[in-house]
């Protein structure tokens, strides 16, 4: 059995963000009866489906249950996405949301069970804690050094601790006037060191022996720690994935590959055993396991392989929850000649607890329009708000939130400072929505390639 390392390294990055297509969304927007707010945390609207969301999300807080499955459903651009950025911002720092699209597990690299194996993995939190020596005393005499010749006189520290650890003991008294500061440390304070990285910090002072180190004159003094509190144990607690512990485990270049994201495919044995670890730690009450979410937009691109690995999967006791969103109707499942709702085999449509996102109304788009633009830092007149949400209602949300920043750059080039409604207009006419496109092949069908309108194309793809 190799040691199985663990390190918190990679969860201590700080993600940089981009205006993104979801980065006004900052939560579910519910209050703390799970009731939703009508607007909050840029989310608007498709209150039913917050709520069940949000339910959902009291569940993995409370990690009572695993292997739960959700699927949020519903026509394009309802707010499928943004439910699931809600959920990831409302579930917690160390509590891990992983996510990817149907299409991201057909990759040359590794098969398609693989990555699915991979992305559960990101999913599952382990909280292991560690304790730690500390080595706790109370400083009750510092050296000064008095130079010959005239000039401020130096401070050094002396730990008295036992006789034979004197010579690391010396060091420690080195360091602490080092790392504390030299005006900083006084007999009387009680520090704290922790053996393993060397960290020196002050927990206060002793009233009962507190002597101003200035008025005792230079000599030699040193500092002990009262019998009995030589050493304490500290508890520190890392969060890491298992996914994170796999791939450390699994190849020389360990933790690195976790930047680069090429971490090829993990072996079966060294899963078994990092997980044989990591129920030894939960045994001995070292570790805790943490089921996150796995989120996997545009379900309906996973073939039947994937949906029995993932009936599988879920029977796990780590397994995380799983939410899974597509827009698709009855169509066919991959890899079959079937057909389903969703494009969902039935047995594993019967796991999951649905959620449906409705059509947004006229109000909700006008708001998501207004959120968008605040998120870009635009400047947008009150008649071109109402523009821009008419052609979201005739077009689609998506359509007129795209149009913003264009709108943007058109006001920009003549030299405006607001969104007018001819800087709208104008990128309306340049920039063509899914109707009038389609329209157009219409009209002009003969003139294009491959054409096969009039067909029945059942391949959904
Ligand atoms: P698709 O089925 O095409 O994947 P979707 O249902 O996942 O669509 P989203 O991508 O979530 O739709 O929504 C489209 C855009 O509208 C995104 O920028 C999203 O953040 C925003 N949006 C959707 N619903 C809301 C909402 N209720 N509140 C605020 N913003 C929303």
């Amino acid at each position: 059995m190799v040691e199985v390392k663990v390190s918190s390294s990679s969860s201590d990055l700080t993600r940089i963000e981009r205006i993104g297509a979801h980065s006004h969304i900052r939560g579910l927007g519910l209050d703390s009866s799970l009731e939703p707010r009508a607007v909050s945390e840029g989310m608007v609207g498709q209150t039913q489906a917050r709520k069940a969301a949000g339910v959902i999300v009291q569940m993995v807080k409370e990690a009572k249950i695993a292997g739960r499955a959700v699927l949020l459903a519903g026509q394009p651009g309802t707010g499928k996405t943004a439910i699931a950025m809600g959920m990831a911002k409302s579930i917690g720092l160390e509590t891990p949301f992983a996510m990817l699209a149907g299409s991201e597990l057909f990759s040359l690299e590794m098969s398609k069970t693989e990555a699915l194996m991979q992305a559960f993995r990101k999913a599952i939190g382990v909280r292991i804690k560690e304790e730690t020596e500390v080595i706790e005393g109370e400083v009750v005499e510092i050296q000064i050094d008095r130079p010959a010749v005239s000039g401020a006189a130096s401070k050094t520290g002396k730990l008295s601790l036992k006789t034979t650890e004197m010579e690391t003991v010396y060091d420690l008294g080195a360091k602490m006037i080092e790392a504390l500061g030299k005006d900083k440390v006084q007999s009387g304070d009680v520090i704290a060191i922790d053996k393993a990285s060397g960290k020196i910090t002050k927990l206060g002072r002793s009233f009962s022996r507190s002597r101003d180190y200035d008025a005792m004159g230079p000599q030699t003094k040193f500092v002990q720690c009262p019998d009995g509190e030589l050493q304490k144990r500290k508890e520190v607690v890392h969060c890491v994935t298992l996914h994170e512990i796999d791939v450390i485990n699994s190849r020389t270049q360990g933790f690195l590959a976790l930047f680069t994201g090429d971490t090829g495919e993990i072996r079966a044995e060294v899963r078994e055993q990092i997980d044989t670890k990591v129920a030894e730690w939960r045994e001995e009450g070292k570790a805790e396991i943490i089921p996150g979410v796995l989120f996997i937009d545009e379900v309906h691109m996973l073939d039947i392989e994937c949906f029995s690995f993932l009936n599988r999967a879920l029977e796990n006791d780590m397994a995380p929850i799983l939410v899974v969103a597509t827009n698709r109707g009855i169509t066919t499942i991959r890899g079959t000649n079937y057909k389903s709702p969703h494009g969902i085999p039935i047995d594993f449509l019967d796991r999951l607890l649905i959620i449906s996102t409705q059509p947004y109304t006229e109000d909700d788009i006008r708001k998501i329009l207004d959120i968008r633009c605040q998120e870009q830092d635009v400047d947008i007149s009150d008649d071109a708000k109402v523009l821009l949400t008419k052609i979201g209602v005739e077009t689609s949300l998506r359509y007129a939130i795209n149009l913003i920043t264009s709108a943007a750059l058109a006001c920009q080039k003549r030299k405006g400072k607001v969104v007018e409604m001819e800087d709208v207009s104008r990128v309306y006419e340049l920039f063509w929505d899914v109707k009038r496109s389609t329209q157009y092949l219409i009209e002009y069908q003969s003139q294009y390639m491959f054409n096969e309108a009039g067909e029945e194309d059942d391949s959904n793809m």
